[in-house]
């Protein structure tokens, strides 16, 4: 059975998955774009355009049905579009012209948005050859006109080599608008699950993503995306994120010849492969880059914290038993000492909800992590229950998020981190609301 045989599909939606208008390549492109959604979907797509009119869009999707019926509607719409009213083209927009699809496969609309900006970007960037590449000039520090930079200045006893890393450091941390930090107490409690979540709730806000992953002792976000079998590449840039259109991934992970391979270093050099991560890893520009930080409050999330600084908010997350609220008191003292703005607290692991009769168990005691930040002052996000599909979306490499988005665990999960991206936005708007008055007082 197909999946839009299901209810919820209109008939435009069933005509376009059985048969996509405008599928597969275009030879004669001047634009083009390859995005893996956070479900795991591969999506392509070609554009051909003349004089900044987009005259043709055609692709390829990996995805079923409504995955087809998404790219397909969105190609037909774009057509005859100025590139930057398609690329301005909203997951709304095509889900409003399909007229109905169910709401655990609109991320396919997102998919397929995301797809023709990233191709008209291509066009864009085509066009400008020979003129420096967007953020070119940024990629070093030479010529840049902040003053308030932390890389601005040579530090007292510093040597050049020194100051030569923190301005190249400097310089790529300069293209990231928000750096957030995901912490944990000790392993185990879900601090990976957490982060990719977050990473992939960005996504699907239309957010430009990098997801690091520094997690010396157990870098499992390779396995948690399905990208146990990437490679570091270098460029002249530097080293090469695995790059899923939205979302860029660097892990240590994909440093180990396999993955049964144990990671022996000692503090110092510890210390050096996290430095050379932060420094080395050509993100180009990003809205976020989530750091799926070391577990504990030692030197490992200690160098992260200070490397990366200044970090824009933490998360803490832990799960709801007594012992782990000493962890997470700590985690909370460790934020403060270094100023790093604390976004919350998540609980994760809290109760299983049975998936037969929907009944809750608290099987570790619940309420731990409400508790200690009402005593700690900091703000509570919510509790995550244990949930079956939690682990299994992990070990396909999947995100749950995306692929079970229409469950009461994802639902939950979502109402916890997309306040975050909602919160900087309104902050964005607020800051750029107050320039505007400013100019005009003046
Ligand atoms: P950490 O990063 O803190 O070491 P992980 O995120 O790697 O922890 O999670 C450990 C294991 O627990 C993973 O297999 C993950 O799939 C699973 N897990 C995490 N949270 C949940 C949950 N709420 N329900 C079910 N399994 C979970």
């Amino acid at each position: 059975m197909e999946c839009t045989d299901r209810e919820g599909f209109s008939d435009t939606a069933r005509r376009l998955a059985a048969d996509p208008r405008n599928y597969g390549p275009l030879d004669d492109f001047n634009g083009r774009a390859r995005i893996t959604g956070p479900c795991g979907d591969t999506m392509e797509f070609w554009l051909s355009a003349a004089n900044g009119i987009v005259a043709r869009m055609t692709f390829t999707t990996d995805g079923c049905g409504p995955s087809r019926a998404c790219g397909s509607m969105a190609t037909s719409l774009v057509e005859g579009r100025r590139i930057e009213d398609a690329a301005a083209l909203a997951q709304g927009e095509i889900l409003e012209a399909l007229g109905g699809i169910p709401p655990e496969f609109e991320h396919c609309a997102l998919l397929a948005a995301n797809t023709v900006k990233a191709a008209c970007e291509d066009y864009r960037r085509r066009s400008a050859r020979g003129a420096a590449e967007p953020g070119a000039a940024r990629a070093s520090c030479d010529g840049c006109a902040r003053t308030d930079c932390p890389a601005s200045g040579r530090g007292e006893g510093e040597s050049d080599e020194e100051f030569e890393d923190r301005r190249q450091l400097a310089a790529r941390l300069c293209r990231i608008r928000r750096k957030v930090i995901v912490l944990s107490g000790k392993g185990g409690v879900g601090k990976s699950t957490v982060a990719v979540n977050l990473a992939a709730a960005l996504v699907l806000a239309g957010k430009k993503v990098g997801l690091l992953d520094v997690d010396i002792h157990g870098p499992s976000i390779p396995t948690m995306l399905g990208l146990e079998r990437e490679k570091i590449l270098n460029s002249e840039e530097g080293i090469v994120p695995v790059d899923l259109g939205l979302l860029k991934v660097m892990s240590l992970g994909f440093l180990l010849p396999s993955a049964d391979d144990a990671v022996i270093w000692r503090g110092p050099m510890k210390m050096a492969v996290i430095k050379q991560f932060l420094k080395d890893v050509a993100w180009g520009d990003l809205d976020y880059l989530v750091v799926d930080s070391p577990p504990g409050t030692g030197d490992e999330p200690l160098s992260v914290c200070q490397l990366i600084g200044p970090v824009d908010g933490a998360l803490i997350v832990t799960t709801p038993q007594k012992v782990a609220a000493v962890d997470v008191r700590k985690s909370v003292t460790f934020c403060r000492r270094l100023d790093v703005p604390i976004l919350g607290i998540v609980e994760n692991m809290s109760g299983f909800t049975c998936p037969r009769c929907g009944e809750t168990t608290p099987i570790l005691r619940a309420g731990g992590g409400r508790r200690t930040a009402e005593d700690m002052g900091v703000p509570f996000l919510g509790s995550i229950p244990m949930d079956p599909q939690i682990a299994e979306a992990c070990d396909d490499g999947r995100t749950f998020v995306a692929r079970y988005a229409a469950s009461a665990t994802a639902k939950i999960m979502r109402s916890i981190l997309d306040p975050i991206a909602a919160q900087h936005d309104a902050e964005d708007r607020t800051a750029a609301a107050r320039a505007r008055n400013d100019k005009e007082d003046k």
